[in-house]
């Protein structure tokens, strides 16, 4: 009998199946289906995908995802809440992946309401931010970011400057209520040290332990040579006291997240230095945040510089996890079930909407067409995976899990003849976008789309409205060097004196 041919979706379930029996042997099974599970959880790595397996307190049976879905998915539960731990196919990483798995996962379990992304990150520490290997840092709004910052993300300019554009989403409001509650009984020394427990939990494999040494050194001693720093002086190593306290300080920030992984210490420093100042670097949040509902969990596993190894790989993604299941744990399911799901985001949506500007799309096909009009979706596969199918599916309202619109992501990708057919279907050129903070002008303008400023104040658009103190559609242009867009603007009446 002649042998089938083993594709690659079989090896990838058979090493799935390897990986559960090592990984989770007290295996429960129980009857549930795909609308049962609310919460997503999404690794890149075996081993946040392993220590992330192990933080359930009961592991089900698979269920069958997507056909098209190629993530390997653990089903289980932790506390109150029913988790799917997704992980991206091995050796597959960056923030365009990131982005499909979110897209896979919101077709295969529509019913979830938001995701943890979960792993490790290189760490930026500085004399504000002791931030150590095997740290935790949670992605939280600071000042003006959400969260999240894709840093490579933007416009080369002349000089050698780089201007970084695009906005991505914060965590939902509902998770971030979470924190304070959680953050409190972290820092009461009387409470019991809950991550270190959770953290126990895998104590019964030795790869996972804590290690030794963490070691940072100087920004300009490079390493010498070898997979580890034995051969490294350590006359170059930064002295830093004891830390004290939790076995593992946790961090509250911005997230810096790009394509490429960053091993120099004077380009992290440089980093340090900027607006953003970002807690560590990762490769994969950039690309989930403006897809779905998420918040960002990342152990620190090196300093993003020469000397990075793997050493910390396991313990840091151990860290991440054992702070996600602390996450749950303390969040209760009736905040859970408060949060819309996918399906009932596009399918229940109110025709009258009250928060995006997309009151009525009656072309809606007219509007898929516009947006495929443009080969956008060569030019930024991170957008335009998520935009589409929301866009041609909720004619009526479009989404309240990122609080956006279709008027919005015109505006912000800049396709000037969707944003005709849109205001056409009766949406309101001066509505305030609070995903971005500010008009479809403000937006349209601090990203350069000349046309579709042309468009926006041929239908009524106030070239004086200010949103959020970032400034007017006039001083943003300016800031960005946009001439055209500037005498536009001047043209149709905008006040040269206005002040945010
Ligand atoms: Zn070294």
């Amino acid at each position: 009998m002649p042998k089938r041919k083993c594709s690659r979706n079989d090896l990838r379930k058979d090493d799935a199946a390897i990986r559960k029996k090592y990984n989770t042997p007290d295996t429960t099974k129980k009857g549930l289906s795909i609308d049962d599970y609310t919460v997503g959880w999404i690794c890149a790595l075996q081993e946040e995908y392993d220590s992330s397996c192990r933080m359930l307190d009961e592991e089900f049976d698979d269920l069958e995802a997507d056909e098209a879905d190629d993530n390997s998915y653990t089903f289980g539960r932790i506390g109150p809440h029913y988790v799917v731990i997704g992980c991206l196919p091995t050796g597959v990483y960056g923030t365009n992946s990131a982005a499909r798995i979110a897209r896979d996962m919101a077709r295969s379990f529509p019913r979830l309401r938001f995701a943890l992304l979960v792993g490790i990150a290189g760490g930026l520490p500085t004399a504000e931010n002791d931030v150590r290997l095997g740290n935790v840092v949670v992605s939280t709004p600071q000042g003006s970011f959400g969260g999240v910052v894709q840093y490579d993300m933007g416009k080369q300019l002349p000089g050698g400057c780089f201007q970084r554009t695009g906005y991505l989403n914060g965590p939902p409001d509902k998770l971030l209520g979470v924190l304070p509650v959680l953050r409190r009984r972290y820092n009461d020394p009387r409470q019991p040290d809950r991550i270190a427990e959770h953290i126990q939990r895998m104590n019964d494999m030795p790869d996972y332990r804590h290690p030794a040494t963490d070691c940072l050194y100087h920004t300009d001693y490079p390493h010498q040579s070898g997979t580890n720093c034995s051969l490294c002086d350590p006359k170059y190593l930064i002295p830093r006291p004891d830390c004290g306290g939790r076995l593992v300080p946790v961090h509250y920030g911005t997230i810096a997240s790009g394509n490429s992984l960053i091993k120099d210490a004077a380009i992290r420093d440089e980093f340090a230095r900027s607006e953003m100042y970002p807690l560590c670097f990762e490769m994969e949040a950039a690309g989930l945040m403006n897809n779905l509902p998420c918040i960002v969990i990342r152990g620190i596993c090196d300093y993003a510089d020469s000397h990075k190894n793997d050493v910390w790989h396991k313990y840091a993604a151990l860290a991440a996890a054992a702070y996600a299941r602390e996450l749950l744990l303390t969040l209760k399911q009736s905040k859970v079930a408060g949060l819309p799901s996918w399906v009932e985001d596009l399918s229940h949506a109110s025709p009258t909407t009250s928060v995006g500007c997309s009151r009525v799309l009656p072309k809606k096909a007219c509007v898929g067409d516009a947006f495929r009009e443009k080969s956008w979706i060569g030019d930024s596969p991170r957008l335009g995976a998520h935009i589409e199918p929301r866009l041609i599916v909720g004619q009526k309202r479009f989404s309240t899990v990122t609080n956006q619109s279709p008027l919005y992501y015109a505006c912000f990708i800049g396709l000037a003849p969707a944003v005709s057919l849109i205001l056409e279907g009766g949406a309101d050129p001066n509505v305030y976008c609070a995903a971005y903070g500010g008009s479809p002008l403000e937006i349209a303008s601090h990203l350069g789309h000349e046309a579709v400023v042309r468009e926006l104040l041929a239908k009524g658009a106030n070239p004086n409205l200010c949103g959020n103190g970032i400034g007017t559609a006039l001083q943003r242009a300016v800031f960005g060097g946009y001439e055209a867009i500037t005498g536009i603007l001047l043209a149709a009446g905008a006040n040269p004196n206005a002040t945010p």
